[in-house]
């Protein structure tokens, strides 16, 4: 049953890495393993450099911050130039191949499926059907779904906020208490752990649309959807994901932490947390409050997500590079707590808000990481300047930015030299990549400064 019936099946030969590529032993582990999220693609020692007694911060976080400071004359070059280093960076050194030697990203995709995470996607989606008809039927106590709204809401945030917009893209600081509550909400989401739902998302952004891309939107809506996880990862995959640093996580000992001990933690938090309280303290039926406030609740919160790597990926405007798939996408926002606007989040990666419209404007997460800057647990909060986005919009946009005549009568460049100019896959992953043009990295704000 190939999850995308565009996707030619080669009969590509398992090998034990493949095999091995679900990381956790608990059965409901293993949809995760194959992430539920956008990640997993691999087993640990897939991508494991070994190295996870790495100094303090991330050297390579050190060396593009001392150039920033250090180099303000390079901080002059045009972006356009900087865009041409960035595309460059991106394919080289480790893409250059010897002669007659087969490109990895070359090789053709394949759908070798793994049935045991097609079962467990298929139970899943049995018992959270039964949710949805307890709830249409009234027999889900309204305690329950102000719970399990609750725990839902909790689980997303600690993927957008937490994974997505702190761990993987370094697009703000944050205090230890903030850090914990994120370690918590993320794992109450039930998306593989941090560490490897980052690695598996700066390979995505670094190599988007490819055969490196974990969820490759060109294999169809599927696959980027959830056929990806049903299915063994692309040798591309693993390959770059050896190749991204993830020394900045891997001192973090919180992370590590999460990640040694993280099927009894997801246990607890995802599966055995919401159904006992809603239960134990609200009375509900054991069945319900399963099938409700844990199954439902998870399958939501997966196809939430998705969207973002499926529909976002699809359908929408390109306002800010015509020259990459990710679009601007409002009903995926709404779904996805901001995640929507995803045209603007692939071309600036590393700001907090993923997109320029407004701070809260369908961007929930925003507004939660504003909260926190406000009492003082996030700080160093990324941003780019209007300047930033007007002359990005100018060179690469499909001219449907928001004001359009401004945008009409600023169009200078013809759309050969816009799209030679756009990033022909991926971008950098977030803030600390190196790719990041030298003039966008010093044209990002800071809001928040730590004063102490
Ligand atoms: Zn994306
Ligand atoms: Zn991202």
């Amino acid at each position: 049953m190939p999850p995308d019936g565009s996707t030619a099946i080669m009969g590509r030969s398992q090998t034990a890495t493949e095999d091995s590529r679900i990381p956790h032993s608990h059965p409901d582990d293993t949809m995760d393993s194959e992430p539920a999220i956008p990640s997993t693609p691999t087993s640990e020692s897939d991508f494991e450099k070994g190295d996870t007694s790495a100094s303090q911060s991330s050297p390579q976080l050190s060396r593009v911050e001392a150039k920033m400071q250090s180099q303000p004359e390079k901080l002059l070059k045009s972006s356009a130039d900087s865009t041409m280093t960035q595309r460059k960076v991106a394919s080289s050194p480790q893409d250059e191949k010897k002669e007659g030697e087969v490109d990895i990203m070359d090789i053709p995709a394949t759908v070798d499926i793994v049935w045991r995470n097609v079962f467990l996607f298929v139970y899943l989606h049995v018992f959270s059907a039964y949710g949805l008809y307890l709830l249409f039927t009234g027999q889900v106590l309204w305690q329950t779904v102000i719970w399990t709204a609750l725990i839902h809401t909790c689980g997303a945030l600690g993927i957008t906020a937490g994974a997505h917009r702190y761990w993987a893209h370094k697009s703000y600081k944050a205090k230890l208490p903030l850090k914990l509550l994120l370690v918590f909400m993320q794992t109450v989401s039930f998306q593989n752990s941090i560490h490897e739902w980052s690695r598996d998302h700066r390979v995505h952004h670094k190599y988007s649309e490819t055969n490196a891309d974990p969820h490759n939107a060109k294999r169809g809506f599927f696959f980027a959807h959830m056929g990806w996880l049903m299915c063994r990862k692309h040798p591309a995959v693993k390959e770059k994901g050896k190749q991204i640093d993830m020394s900045d996580l891997e001192a973090e000992p919180l992370i590590m932490f999460q990640k040694k001990y993280y099927t009894p933690l997801v246990l607890m938090t995802s599966f055995v947390m919401p159904t006992f309280v809603a239960w134990f303290f609200l009375g509900e039926k054991f069945l319900t409050a399963w099938c409700f406030a844990s199954q439902l609740r998870y399958c939501f919160n997966l196809h939430c997500t998705w969207l973002v790597n499926s529909a976002a990926h699809l359908w929408g405007d390109h306002p800010y590079d015509k020259a990459i798939n990710p679009a601007e996408n409002k009903g995926v926002a709404i779904f996805a707590f901001g995640e929507g606007w995803h045209n603007y989040h692939h071309v600036f990666p590393w700001d907090y808000k993923t997109a320029e419209l407004g701070r809260y404007r369908y961007n929930f997460t925003a507004a939660f990481i504003d909260f926190f800057a406000w009492i003082g647990w996030a700080y160093d909060l990324k941003t780019v300047s209007d300047k930033m986005v007007r002359d990005r919009v100018r060179r690469t946009g499909d001219g449907s930015w928001r004001h359009e005549k401004e945008s009409a009568t600023l169009t200078e460049v013809t759309d050969s030299l816009a799209s030679s100019m756009g990033m022909s896959h991926g971008g950098p992953w977030g803030w600390g990549d190196e790719s990041i043009p030298l003039a966008d990295s010093q044209m990002t704000q800071n809001l928040y400064p730590l004063i102490d």
